[in-house]
């Protein structure tokens, strides 16, 4: 049921102009996120789009900024589509979500109850945990999962730059946050 080509990871049959098309917006997710970044933004960025391509809502990771544990920016993002367009049920309008790294166990949550349909993601999880230090969670067989629930995932999108982002976040020494156990 999972796809593989070129270490792009699917959970349909691989369209490639599809993959080329999200690794496009992945790849500009990431360099905006670089700016956020330095703006005080953690190290994660989403954007959701219809399926004309318009821009619904997008966001970053504000767990630290905002003090709240669950600022994820997979959540923002849909919390911000959700009150623009006047719903707890996306479905209808057919979104994608692109994010910059694997969603963590509690955005998989967000995205499967909020009706989005597609979701992009460029660094997987465990080079995100090698990487920073972040927990992001046990997900077994997730993609699986969200194909059963009618949910479309590409994953493994031009991790490399993506990598670098999160290596640059833990060299300048920003806040790795997480529950102290
Ligand atoms: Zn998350």
């Amino acid at each position: 049921m999972i796809s593989k080509q070129n270490e792009i990871l699917a959970n349909e049959p691989i369209q490639i102009e599809k993959a080329e098309k999200a690794a496009q917006i992945i790849l500009a997710l990431q360099k905006e996120l670089k700016e956020r970044i330095a703006r005080g933004a953690g190290p994660f960025l989403a954007a959701i789009y219809d399926e004309k391509g318009n821009l619904v809502a997008k966001d970053s990771n504000s767990v630290v900024q905002e003090k709240c544990s669950h600022h994820h920016a997979e959540m923002n993002a849909i919390k911000a589509a959700e009150q623009k367009l006047g719903t707890f049920d996306l479905a209808p309008y057919n979104l994608s979500l692109y994010v910059t790294s694997e969603p963590c166990i509690m955005c998989l949550g967000g995205i499967m109850w909020s009706g989005i349909k597609a979701v992009y993601y460029g660094v997987p999880s465990n080079r995100v945990e090698e990487i920073t230090g972040f927990d992001e969670g046990f997900k077994p067989d997730w993609l699986n999962e969200f194909k059963k629930r009618g949910i479309t995932v590409y994953g493994n999108l031009e991790p490399q730059a993506g990598e670098e982002v999160l290596a640059a976040y833990v060299r300048e020494g920003h806040k790795v946050y997480k529950p102290s156990r």
